[in-house]
């Protein structure tokens, strides 16, 4: 690997419009990212909304990259596949959404700006994104400044998440 070479985990959520085909459509999008190469993807789970309980439950997935784009290239990118799956922002917080994709790690960089924030902050206490990134994730992941994703594994509460 070169020395900008990096593993990214990539968070995918969907609830609106044709869920399961929202998260298959992105999974083949992120295989032609530039200056990236999917490696492996996760089963697709359901789960319950978190946040607003009056919406559809969510598909989730995680994908692993390697890339040699920026933290905030990667992010642009990510953001105009939510875009062209039709993401409407309402400002809702948390949300319906027909697609929604987070970076969950860079490797074991620590990013914070105005605009991104690696580690994803809430990733730490979500089962559907803990629970799929142990299906593709090396058994000793360090997530940087909460520890070991199989400690986190054993706290995080996974009623709510099924295989979907
Ligand atoms: P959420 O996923 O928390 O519901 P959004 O998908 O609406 O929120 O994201 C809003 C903004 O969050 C994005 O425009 C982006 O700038 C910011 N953001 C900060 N950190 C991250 C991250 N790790 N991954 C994706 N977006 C992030
Ligand atoms: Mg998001």
């Amino acid at each position: 690997m070169n020395e900008s070479r990096v593993i990214a985990y990539i968070g995918l959520g969907s609830n609106l419009q044709g869920p399961q085909e929202q998260i298959d459509r992105a999974l083949q999008e992120l295989t032609e990212l530039p200056e990236s190469q999917t490696v492996a993807h996760s089963s697709l789970y359901r789960s319950r909304p978190v946040g607003p309980q009056d919406q559809p439950d969510f598909i989730n997935a995680v994908a692993m990259l390697e890339t040699d784009l920026q933290a905030e290239r990667l992010l642009d990118e990510l953001l105009g596949l939510e875009d062209r799956h039709q993401r409407v922002r309402d400002g809702r917080l948390w949300g319906p959404r027909t697609l929604d994709l987070d970076l969950l790690l860079l490797g074991e960089r620590r990013i914070v700006t105005e605009r991104l924030q690696v580690p994803h902050p809430q990733m730490t206490v979500r089962a559907f994104v803990l629970v799929p990134l142990a299906e593709i994730a090396p058994a000793d992941l360090l997530i940087p400044g909460a520890g070991k994703l199989s400690e986190l594994l054993k706290e995080v509460d996974r009623s709510g998440l099924t295989l979907a």
